[in-house]
């Protein structure tokens, strides 16, 4: 089947048109929306795709909330909710419906699906996923832990197995995403049963532009201190942070490592504070799975930067970790075993693909629904 995936974002659009018959990728473009609308965005991307008949479509939505815990046919009912969980996500879900809403209006005869960030981490057990927070607030606004890029989490979980042979069930993991996003995922016999992300994308490991964990008395010392508002804070934490904020110099690790590299001390706090708090992890995730037959690196940074790599795995022999130095120097964008022969815990570095997975489930669920009717038809 031909589909197309859509990863529609605030800034840009990004397209990508699979054949899911051969898992091929016949192309792709990011369109930039400033100024323009998303159908727009999307026109003109369909039009520089010049792609062979679209069959279906399959959309990157970030927020499922508790709602989803796999990809849907869209219906108005889908698309009702996904709005009503805006609440929730009001960064993402709107331009993500910004995105349904211009593929319906353009191509209104090709069946769409939605594929959630959140679904992967529908098996996280309460203990994991419940913030100690009074229940009745919690309750009403609907606070817990709900994980997010579990499409690449759930990608990294199923190549794993997939290159060993065996079925996901097979292998505890921890499945690492390095990108300007960053999350790790503690993944148990194929399901995932913690993540580093919370209630949103916000929590957990640091990122390009995002703290991850903190203190939260520093957010609201902040409105007083800083005499800030809620939108200034907002902007803060998903924008000014991470990476960024740390070094005061950059959010993206390539400029960061050659800072360093010429002495500067900012660079270097930034890059030991991410690998930190990654390690913090590591230990955290082995412990809830009591052993991890491997751990799989992905995303921008994972995938090509072996000096973090190396750098997150350093002295973790008390938990089976040892690099082989020279295969993962020698690893840039690739799948590739990182680890020494002897290590218990494996190291790979596997390039994440997350519209691959749109693309399948949107097939699968079109399949199935035309199958379904044409039983009816029968
Ligand atoms: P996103 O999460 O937006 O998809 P990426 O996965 O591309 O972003 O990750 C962005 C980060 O990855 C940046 O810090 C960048 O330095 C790093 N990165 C991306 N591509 C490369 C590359 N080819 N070589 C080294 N670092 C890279």
């Amino acid at each position: 089947m031909i589909v197309l995936a859509v990863n529609a974002g605030s800034s840009s659009v990004k397209l990508q048109v699979i054949d899911t018959a051969e898992d091929r990728l016949i192309g792709k473009v990011m369109v930039e929306c400033r100024g323009i609308t998303h159908d727009e965005a999307i026109a003109r991307g369909l039009d520089e795709l010049n792609s062979p008949a679209i069959q279906g479509v399959g959309h990157r939505v970030v927020h499922g909330g508790d709602r989803f815990s796999g990809s849907v046919l869209i219906t108005g009912e889908v698309i009702r909710a996904v709005e009503d969980l805006c609440y929730l996500a009001p960064l993402h879900n709107p331009v993500n419906l910004a995105g349904i809403r211009a593929c319906l209006h353009l191509l209104p005869d090709v069946p769409q699906v939605a594929v959630f960030d959140t679904a992967f981490h529908a098996t996280v057990p309460p203990a994991a996923y419940t913030y100690a927070l009074p229940r009745d607030i919690a309750a009403k606004w609907k606070i817990r832990r709900y994980g997010f890029h579990g499409t690449s989490h759930r990608y990294l979980t199923e190549r794993f197995a997939a290159l060993q042979g065996r079925p996901p069930s097979d292998f505890n993991l921890i499945t690492i995403h390095l990108g300007n996003g960053c999350s790790a995922c503690a993944v148990e016999k194929g399901h995932a049963v913690d993540s580093t992300m919370g209630m949103t994308p916000l929590e957990g490991l640091v990122m390009g532009t995002r703290p991850g964990d903190l203190d939260p008395a520093i957010v609201y010392r902040l409105l007083e201190w800083e005499r800030l508002d809620i939108a200034a804070l907002d902007h803060l934490l998903n924008h000014k942070s991470g990476l960024l904020g740390l070094s005061g110099l950059s959010n993206d690790m390539r400029e960061l490592l050659r800072l360093e590299s010429e002495g500067s001390e900012p660079a270097r706090l930034a890059i030991d504070v991410f690998c930190h708090r990654i390690r913090r992890y590591i230990g955290a995730f082995y412990a809830i799975l009591n052993g991890a037959d491997a751990i799989v690196i992905s995303g921008g940074i994972g995938e090509n930067q072996a000096a973090i790599r190396s750098r997150v795995c350093r002295d973790l022999q008390a938990l089976g970790i040892s690099l082989d130095e020279s295969a993962n120097a020698q690893c840039r964008g690739r799948e590739a075993d990182l680890s020494a022969p002897a290590a218990r815990t494996r190291v790979w570095v596997i390039p994440t693909n997350e519209e691959l997975l749109i693309a399948r489930d949107t097939a699968a669920l079109i399949a199935s629904r035309n199958g379904h009717l044409d039983g009816q038809a029968v």
